[in-house]
């Protein structure tokens, strides 16, 4: 019932054709190919050619633009990376902007990523300096109070990332007199503050930035989600490890302008019917990196 309606609302042939796997036409990695695929030789997706999608004051922007704006992270190994020398946008989060960006018509040189930290992304998005968010970002109802989210389309859960030779730290009961190092304005900063107490907090406007901490000695740990994390230790296995198990449940979103039920339907349609699109990206992005999930139900 409720899938029939979204189907009607956004146009069958157009659901059809973007949640089609295996059809040719280029990469999302490689601007010059028109937007699909990441590493293989098969698409993941098309851009649609026919999209029908009305009310969506962010969409009508983007048709008059002629081009999505999107916002990003750009530290983020496997979620949301941009490669310093080459500029290459990618990661789970970088591909699922593209893909919806495909969704609604648009290919990737008709992407502008903008790389926004955690602690500006509502303001970001309220004053329409993005279309919408794909970077690791947590569905709460505080937010929900200045933003809509579409999604869930990962669940992850905050941990800890310690130094790999410190077997001193297994969970957040283990702060007591230890540096802990998170980002502005993060869900995981407020919960280690809110309901454990570590010995100090330090905030940067990135976790990259406490990873440099870290490394230097300077903190103790770090706290955010596993995902983010995880991505890290890939990097640098020898001197990071997480410690610990998950002790929250993070629900990634996609950011949107309040009010744009259009959009939030259409991009949940997009996540319920393309569970091929999410599998592939999942194993190639984050897969690599040891994190496990399922794809979730989309909010009702
Ligand atoms: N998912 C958490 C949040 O949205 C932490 C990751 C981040 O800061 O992007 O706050």
């Amino acid at each position: 019932m409720r899938k029939s309606r979204i189907l009607t609302g956004i146009g069958l042939a157009a659901v059809a054709m973007i949640t089609l796997s295996a059809c040719n036409s280029g990469s999302p990695t490689d601007p010059g190919a028109g937007g699909t695929e990441t590493g293989g030789d098969e698409a993941l997706w098309e851009v649609a050619t026919e999209v029908d999608l009305t009310d969506s004051p962010t969409y009508d922007r983007m048709v008059e633009r002629d081009g999505v704006i999107v916002g990003v992270k750009n530290d983020q190994p496997g979620l949301g990376y941009e490669d310093a020398v080459s500029g290459e946008r990618t990661g789970f989060d970088v591909d699922i902007a593209r893909w919806i960006a495909a969704s609604l018509g648009f290919d990737e040189d008709q992407i502008e990523y903008v790389t926004i930290p955690s602690n500006n992304r509502e303001q970001a998005i309220v004053n329409g300096d993005v279309d919408y968010y794909v970077g690791t970002y947590s569905i709460t109802d505080g937010r929900k109070e200045q933003i809509d989210f579409a999604g869930p389309y990962f669940l992850t859960g905050q941990g800890l990332l310690v130094a790999a030779d410190d077997d001193s730290i297994s969970g957040p009961e283990d702060l007591a007199g230890k540096i802990v190092c998170s980002v502005t304005g993060s869900t995981p900063l407020q919960r280690i503050r809110d309901e454990y107490s570590p010995g100090d907090t330090v905030e940067y406007d990135t976790y990259s930035q406490c990873v440099e901490q870290l490394k230097a000695g300077s903190v103790d740990a770090i706290t955010t989600d596993e995902a983010i994390l995880a991505g890290y230790v890939a990097q640098e296995p020898d001197a990071l490890k997480i410690a610990g198990e998950p002790f929250s449940e993070e629900r990634y979103g996609v950011g949107l302008e309040k009010g744009d039920t259009a959009l939030k339907d259409h991009i949940n349609a997009l996540f319920t019917d393309g569970g091929d699109v999410w599998t592939a990206l999942f194993e190639q992005h984050l897969a690599p990196a040891g994190i496990e999930g399922e794809q979730p139900a989309v909010d009702e």
